[in-house]
């Protein structure tokens, strides 16, 4: 089956939003097999729209659209789609009770244009909206699907993998199934070399390497009659890789470095707190950004000037006269003094020079010391993370904070 995914909104075609329904839904599809084609945007305009749609079912068998389901005169997806498949629009009454239902438990007035939510296409399969009002539905005819759904992401995403995913696996000759293997502290192209000749050769499974900044995901995807026979295709490709690229692994379809930094602490019983120059907060918010993390983390001091490196993490005024801030020194001290502050199982922490300004020839832009502190260890990383151009203070400030995050997860491995 061939498919194509339209999107509904004058606010995509000005660039007020950015189409982020296309970018899930291309997503969704190819997880279940369904090869996307074409991708397309078109106003709140009944005449351009019935134009899209002729042209998307002239060369694709699916079409996927959000938008244009709300109660307003402007919003005429359904309509559209209805007039154009030759089929009248009746009333659902399902529909119209979980319309009614929302109303009565949000207390809010139930207008009678929120009625028209609930007339569908004569013999469409309805999607319920457990977050909005608008259902989503597919109306077929003569082997053309049609798919509607709404366009706030927080209805149109539960939905579709609560409802549409299911309804479009009939339609889906074979299942993919992707292992997402994460690795730091290596290249793209580095780990293209390496691995070139296997990513040529496999065809089923697939390899491809994804890089953003500094980290690097390798996706291994299989396609087979079913999801379990496609887990079997991608486990020996996954530990293959493995032992290739192991010491680089930081976690196997893990989401990022902060999940797998909180998995592992959890899993561990153990914590972390955070002592933060250059970074600024980056390391906190990166942490709590994964629910649970409270578990693991209580404590992140964002320790910008020297005064609060030595009044409240403890470091040395001999050691900061000495070294400077931003160095070995300083950086194992702002680690140690926040770990004892908070009573944590690891410490760590960044101190350098996120430019533009501040560098020298001794200390330049980019220059980063991460310090961890365990009981019985306490070591620092000096980082050069400047890649030359001027507008990179944040990429250093993330990267500092990838580099902590991933140093935590190594000292674990002792703990
Ligand atoms: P409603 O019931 O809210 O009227 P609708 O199905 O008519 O929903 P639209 O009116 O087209 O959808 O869009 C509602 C909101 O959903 C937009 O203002 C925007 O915030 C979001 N939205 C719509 N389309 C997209 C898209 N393709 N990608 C991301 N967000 C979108």
């Amino acid at each position: 089956m061939k498919a194509e995914i339209l999107c509904v909104g004058t606010e995509l075609l000005l660039g007020d939003i950015v189409n982020t329904n296309a970018a899930y839904i291309a997503k969704e599809l190819a997880n279940l097999g369904i090869d996307v084609y074409n991708q397309a945007v078109v106003g709140d305009n009944p005449d351009r729209l019935k134009e899209s749609l002729e042209q998307a079912f002239q060369r694709n068998d699916i079409v996927v659209m959000t938008g244009g389901l709300g109660p307003t005169y402007d919003d005429l997806t359904k309509e559209t789609v209805a007039q154009l498949f030759g089929k009248k629009m009746i009333l659902h009454q399902e529909s119209l009770e979980r319309i009614e239902r929302f109303f009565k438990y949000y207390n809010r007035v139930m207008t009678e244009n929120n009625r028209k939510q609930a007339f569908m296409p004569e013999g469409a399969t309805v999607f319920p909206n457990d977050n909005g009002t608008a259902p989503g539905l597919a109306v077929e005819k003569d082997g053309k699907i049609a798919i509607l759904l709404p366009g706030p992401p927080r209805e149109m995403i539960p939905m579709f993998s609560s409802s549409v995913a299911p309804y479009l696996q009939q339609f889906s000759g074979s299942t993919l199934y992707s292992s997402n293997i994460h690795l730091f502290g290596i290249g793209e192209s580095q780990v293209e070399t390496i691995l070139r000749e296997m990513m040529v050769s496999h065809r089923n499974p697939t390899i491809a390497p994804y890089a953003k900044e500094g980290e690097v995901r390798l996706r291994v995807t299989a396609s087979a009659k079913t999801k379990e026979e496609a887990k079997e295709m991608v486990l020996p490709v996954v530990e293959q890789i493995r032992d290739i690229l192991g010491k680089y692994i930081y976690g196997i379809d893990v989401g990022d470095l902060q999940t797998a930094l909180v998995q592992k602490l959890t899993e561990k019983k153990k914590k972390v707190a955070c002592a933060e120059s250059c970074t600024g907060g980056y390391i906190s918010k990166r942490l709590t950004e994964v629910p649970g993390a409270s578990l693991v983390f209580d404590c992140g001091v964002c320790s910008y000037a020297n005064e609060i490196k030595e009044r409240v993490l403890g470091v040395s005024h001999e050691t900061l006269a000495a070294h400077g801030a931003v160095s070995r020194e300083t950086a194992m001290e702002m680690a140690q003094g926040v770990r004892l502050l908070s009573g944590a199982d690891i410490g760590v922490s960044t101190t350098g020079i996120a430019g533009p300004g501040g560098g020298s020839e001794e200390k330049p832009v980019g220059l980063v010391y991460v310090g961890v502190s365990a009981p019985s260890s306490c070591e620092a990383f000096e980082l050069h993370l400047s890649r030359g151009y001027r507008e990179e203070r944040e990429y250093i400030r993330y990267l500092a904070a990838s580099h902590a995050l991933y140093q935590c997860l190594k000292a674990l491995e002792n703990l």
